[in-house]
């Protein structure tokens, strides 16, 4: 024993120490860039990928191991950001906008590295921005569509009051008239801070689910009874068909608007202007749905305006929508009702045969045996 320890000593004392297993950068590497949340790829001096991390594969699923930078990311910014880091040895930034197969944006970081076994690389970050940059381009255009649609109003009620204050002061029949443009005008605005107040408020609790139960046809009867006098005035008839109470889980405030909207719409747009001056509503249960369906006969929807209605501000004829006191909030008032409800809409219109607004949401019944 004690003679076995004495060669262990004198081996220990006597021979080199081994040298450590050789080190491999490039497998190091990949475990790093593996755990890193962000897409990048590794590419080495002459310009090849070396690398590319799960998230870089998913973003760009074709990219070959290999092969030259050049042949993935065919534009010059970026490649010419790649030179510019391993010139200076320091970090270089730019975007990059990829049209094909799809248009997404990216804004792209090159750092290089030096000091490794397997030579110099540089690493290329990739940051998808093009949902921020949409989101953005989204906020400007809304903001600038909510001035445009208030200035029309005011200007038109700043100059009746300077037209009241000078030349039509004393004129008794001008100063009526104009009095009552003015309070349309003056509604008009009102109705648009209304429409954007109630939007922002879903907007901001669009997360959250209604709970309360809700029958969608006394909602339907009441809007029918509510909007009855303006559809008198139009010509038109409002036919309900709701023979049983359809309880869904909801805001009962928000689908009275959702109601509002469709019915009104489909008197406006729809029925007024149709050979058959008639708006039919059903209102019933379809397996986990109760299904609110608005249906008119009018001038119909060209395919094209279809899938944009529901955007903010968006109208077939702007014309047409503000005549007849339309704020171009209504139908995306609806999408953001109908999604905080967890329901789908859907538009169907043939160009001169009329229009079908569906709206379907979740059963209290089938959400009771959910829960459960
Ligand atoms: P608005 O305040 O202009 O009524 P909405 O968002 O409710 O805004 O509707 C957007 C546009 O959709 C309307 O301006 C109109 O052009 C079109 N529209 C809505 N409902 C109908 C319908 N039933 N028939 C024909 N067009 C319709």
């Amino acid at each position: 024993m004690a003679r076995g320890l004495g060669k262990v000593l004198s081996a220990l004392a006597l021979d080199p120490p081994a040298p450590p297993p050789p080190h491999d950068d490039r497998a190091s590497l990949a475990a790093i860039l593996a755990a890193l949340p962000e897409a990048v790829l590794a590419i080495d001096a002459d310009d090849r990928i070396i690398k590319v991390n799960p998230p870089a594969r998913a973003l760009f699923p074709s990219l070959r191991v290999g092969a030259p930078l050049a042949s993935h990311l065919r534009a010059p910014d970026v490649l010419d950001a790649v030179l510019d880091a391993r010139e200076a040895g320091a970090t270089t930034r730019t975007t990059w906008l990829e049209r094909v197969p799809v248009e997404r944006l990216f804004e792209i970081s090159v750092a290089p590295v030096a000091g490794l076994d397997c030579g110099p690389l540089v690493l290329v970050y990739l940051h998808e921005i093009s949902e921020t940059r949409r989101f953005e381009r989204m906020r400007v255009d809304f903001i600038a569509n909510a001035s445009h649609e208030m200035r029309t109003p005011l200007s038109s009620l700043l100059g009746f009051i300077e037209t009241l204050q000078g030349p039509a002061r004393n004129d008794e029949t001008a100063r009526a008239k104009f009095l009552s443009i003015m309070r349309e005008q003056a509604q008009r605005m009102a109705r648009l801070v209304d429409d954007l107040l109630s939007l922002s408020r879903i907007e901001q609790h669009l997360h959250l689910k209604p709970k309360s139960p809700v029958d969608l046809a006394l909602v339907a009867r009441h809007i029918v009874d509510t909007l009855t006098p303006l559809a008198h005035d139009d010509g038109v008839t409002l036919q309900l068909r709701a023979p049983e109470p359809v309880i869904v889980i909801g805001d009962r405030d928000e689908l009275v608007r959702v109601a509002e909207n469709l019915i009104e719409n489909a008197i406006k747009y729809g029925a007024s202007e149709a050979a058959e001056p008639m708006v039919e509503i059903e209102v019933q249960r379809v397996r986990g749905d109760g299904r609110l369906v608005v249906r008119d006969h009018g001038p119909g929807i060209a395919p094209e305006h279809i899938p944009r209605l529901t955007e903010r501000f968006y109208r077939v004829d702007a014309g047409q929508s503000r005549a007849k006191g339309g704020t171009g909030l209504g139908l995306a008032l609806v999408k953001h009702v109908v999604a905080r409800h967890r329901g789908h809409i859907a538009i169907d219109s043939k160009l001169g045969e009329g229009s079908t607004f569906e709206v379907r949401l979740p059963l209290y019944s089938a959400h009771a045996e959910v829960d459960a």
